[in-house]
């Protein structure tokens, strides 16, 4: 007859399913923990045991064929659970004693990089080489952190992680304090010194240099994310994050991106407003493009102009462009720049002035211009509203002479 103890006391049938068992198993253990339920005794020892043996595919193989009997053959042999197993299954405990750390099904946070990447690289793409530093599992203790069998449950807090303490606040008042076990330093375990790994001594996880490659996509843009999924820290009995970076793009000193389409702003000298002018613009793929503005064709101070298809690729689909806009500029010569002579000849070839005609009578009155700059300007409007009331109180009387 077929020995069907193991799965009697995980409340399974001998064709249950992984996750079956795992279910009934946190259910179970929750419920005979030693802390919630110290009455129970063994039972939570076997249950663990059971779940040692069913959760593992070779170990539930061999105890279907031979039961019992053939997972301890070879072994300590006798009672039940194994003596050997009572170290260990402490570390079972790990994440389920109320904690808040769920075994199996935890996930690691997500380690973000942010990384600094040229429009030139966002234009041509670009493989580029991030180094990290990361936790994983320790080979040689397989993130244990000692011998098996080395981790018990740490007895200040009975594997809780926390202790909790009370401060009287007031009569018939205590305050309750959750503090993290010092003893554990909130792992719910220890591992003597003299077992623990010699390489992670007792951490379960080592720190590792990796090196990941980055593929900067045609057309990919600021704070888009590239994920690496699993590559964040290892830890025991966690599935671990990813690794997120975001793409930060470095200033041009030449283009500035909105969406797919590319802006630059360009000086021309009224010379070249006016009669033409040609330079050249040093793409972000290298090419040199040059830009001709014929004779006669006149470009005004912030004047904007399109090139069609000289703009960022789009993302994953890098033949299709935007659009390159310049906007011009227009500086003019300094003062005296000309003669009279050259001026009058200057003159006689722009658009006439309009036709001035002027005014007549006493009313008339010649003021000056003068260099205004910022400040000076704000002062002048500070003195215009004082002269204003100046001349409201004159204005007063002068109602009053009105009336009579
Ligand atoms: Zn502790
Ligand atoms: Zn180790």
């Amino acid at each position: 007859m077929a020995d069907n103890k193991l799965y009697e006391i995980l409340g399974v049938s001998r064709t249950a399913s992984e996750s079956e068992i795992k279910r009934n198993y946190h259910k179970l253990a929750k419920e005979y923990h030693p802390d919630k339920n110290p009455a129970a005794g063994d039972r939570f020892k076997e249950i663990s045991y059971a779940y040692e043996v069913l959760s593992d595919p070779k170990k539930r193989q061999t105890y279907d064929k031979f039961g019992l009997k053939g997972l301890q053959e070879g072994g300590q042999g006798g009672g039940f659970p194994p003596e050997d197993f009572l170290g260990h299954f402490f570390s079972d405990m790990f994440g389920m004693g109320g904690g808040g750390r769920g075994r199996g099904r935890a996930r690691g946070e997500d380690t973000i990089h942010p990384l600094k990447v040229s429009l030139e690289d966002m234009y041509v793409g670009k493989t580029a080489k991030l180094q990290l530093s990361k936790n994983v599992i320790c080979g040689p203790c397989k993130g244990v952190g000692g011998k098996p069998g080395s981790v018990v449950c740490c007895r200040d807090c009975h594997g809780q992680g926390i202790k909790v303490s009370y401060q009287q606040i007031g009569p018939n008042m205590t305050r309750q304090f959750q503090t993290r076990c010092p003893t554990c330093q909130g792992q719910g375990e220890t591992i003597n010194d003299k077992d623990k790994c010699s390489k992670c001594k007792g951490k379960k996880v080592l720190n590792e240099i990796k090196i990941l490659e980055v593929h900067v996509e045609k057309g990919m843009k600021e704070n888009q994310k590239i994920f690496f999924r699993g590559e964040g820290d290892q830890q025991p009995d966690t599935q671990p994050g990813d690794v997120i970076i975001v793409l930060q793009q470095k200033s041009h000193d030449v283009f500035k991106r909105t969406g797919d389409d590319l802006l630059m702003e360009r000086e021309i000298s009224l010379t070249e407003a006016l009669c033409g002018f040609e330079f050249v613009v040093k793409h972000l793929d290298g090419r040199d493009l040059l830009v001709r503005h014929l004779p006669g064709e006149v470009i005004k101070p912030g004047d904007l102009k399109g090139i069609q298809g000289e703009g960022m690729p789009q993302y994953k689909n890098p033949f299709e462009k935007g659009n390159l806009y310049i906007k011009f500029d227009v500086t003019f010569p300094e003062n005296n720049f000309a003669s009279e002579e050259q001026l009058k000849k200057i003159e006689s070839i722009l658009p006439p002035r309009p036709a001035f005609v002027m005014p007549t009578g006493e009313d008339v009155e010649e003021v000056n211009m003068m260099e205004y700059t910022a400040s000076e300007r704000s002062r002048g409007r500070e003195e215009a509203y004082a002269s204003d009331d100046d001349e409201n109180m004159h204005a007063g009387p002068g109602v009053q002479c009105a009336h009579q």
